[in-house]
């Protein structure tokens, strides 16, 4: 090899190696910053991830980590590839992270599903879930969801008429009422409820008591969830109906929801529900405060990574953008609530769960937070609490009309969610 060409090959490779190692040092410090700062909430996850110059790794406890046994390893260059997964409207990705290393794209043949976003319309082509929070749809389901506001007339503090309505009743009518604004402007959108009073079963509460709550825990105590002994209180008369909303209903059923819509594939999901004052306990009387705010995925405690599917979660919302595209989706829909409802954004210091549960996102109004939706539900979305509704004028004004899709403060709610969806899609078409 002629000298010339020896020094050429010699300084490509080293400038190639010292381009790589700056990538790489951006990369550990993009990494490492984003895992601090929005997933890691008590700083005590640290057992659980390796973030270095070979890429990333997961361990399933602190033993695996010191004795070196990840649970899941990924290269920095193979990153991109493993991302694409996310397009698939599979468990694709979650399958991949229990093989233990990514070894290239095995879809990458089938292409992900495209839809065209070019249309006549401003939502044409775009694929939008709705999740409309709770089940119940009258005000005596709201009361074993614990889900309703309940007060007595009192003339005295100014309520001429009794107030009652459950919080289910609100956002599936504001469900509905956006699903048909969306539609209008070209967008296919998918509810994981189908009626007033549905549960994301397709059925009611009470008819999915008769029909399935035997099996759920028979399924749950064959699981090692529960004990032999424990399963015979479940079936037992002791066991009420709340107990059975709470202690076996509730968990599977928003499990269900996350599973429909990663089925559904959406590229926004729109989760719906109303706010409370925390410190209005007993919820009496109605409060004075009123405030809005959303939540997008993160702040994972120091408890939160015991389970591989939810160590896969924390590295999905770390290497993917989904949580940066849904504080910027949340970011709209929350300037919105506030233009369209006049009631303010809330401030990290607004309420005892954002101080001790959350993390405060870069944009105002949304805030990291680690419930099961914004964990398990993948792609961007927003996790929406307008309004109290235990406010004075708020509980007032939302008790009117028995059909929601009526009340004329549930209409502006959906306009406030319509128009924080469109103004996200057009900011997003322009920065393209
Ligand atoms: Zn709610």
């Amino acid at each position: 090899m002629p000298s010339s060409l020896k020094i050429f090959l010699f300084l490509f490779i080293s400038f190639h190696c010292e381009a790589q190692d700056t990538l790489n040092q951006w990369r550990i410090k993009y990494y490492t910053e984003k895992a601090e700062r929005y997933l890691d909430r008590e700083k005590a996850l640290g057992n659980f991830y390796t973030i270095n110059k070979d890429g990333i790794k997961m361990f399933a406890n602190s033993t695996d980590k010191a004795a070196h046994k990840p649970e899941f390893e990924i290269n920095w260059k193979d990153i991109p590839e493993f991302n694409q997964l996310n397009a698939y409207p599979d468990d694709s990705m979650f399958k991949t992270y229990n093989r233990g290393k990514f070894t290239g794209n095995k879809n990458a043949a089938i292409a992900p599903p495209k839809h065209n976003m070019n249309g006549e319309k401003k939502l044409s082509g775009f694929k939008i879930a709705i999740d409309a929070g709770h089940t119940a749809g009258d005000a005596e389901m709201g009361e074993i969801e614990k889900k309703n506001i309940r007060f007595k007339k009192d003339s005295l503090i100014g309520l001429s008429d009794s107030i009652s309505f459950a919080e289910g009743m609100l956002t599936f009518a504001t469900a509905q009422l956006l699903k048909k604004q969306l539609e209008a402007e070209g967008a296919e959108v998918f509810l994981t409820r189908s009626f007033n009073g549905a549960t994301a079963f397709g059925v009611t509460f009470d008819s999915w008591l008769k029909t399935s709550y035997k099996k759920a825990v028979d399924s749950l105590c064959k699981e090692g969830e529960i004990t032999a002994e424990k399963k015979k209180w479940y079936l037992s008369p002791k066991c009420t109906k709340r107990d059975k909303f709470r202690l076996i209903f509730k968990d599977i059923e928003l499990q269900k929801r996350g599973e429909i819509i990663n089925n559904y594939h959406p590229d926004l999901t729109v989760i719906i529900h109303y706010n409370v004052d925390e410190t209005n306990l007993g919820w009496s009387k109605p409060s004075n405060k009123n405030l809005n705010m959303t939540f997008a995925g993160g702040a994972f405690m120091a408890h939160d990574l015991k389970s591989n599917d939810k160590r896969f979660e924390f590295l999905r919302l770390l290497i993917t953008d989904d949580l940066e595209k849904s504080f910027s989706f949340s970011s709209e829909v929350v300037k919105s609530f506030e233009k369209t409802l006049t009631v303010k954004t809330a401030g990290i210091n607004d309420a005892k769960y954002l101080r001790e549960s959350c993390i405060a996102a870069p944009q105002k109004g949304v805030f990291c937070r680690n419930l099961q939706l914004t964990r398990f539900v993948h792609g961007t979305l927003v996790y929406g609490e307008t309004l109290y509704q235990d406010n004075f004028a708020e509980c007032k004004a939302l008790n009117k009309e028995t059909d929601k899709t009526k009340n004329e403060r549930v209409k502006q709610v959906a306009d406030a969610y319509f128009h924080g969806i469109l103004n996200y899609v057009q900011t997003k078409e322009n920065t393209k």
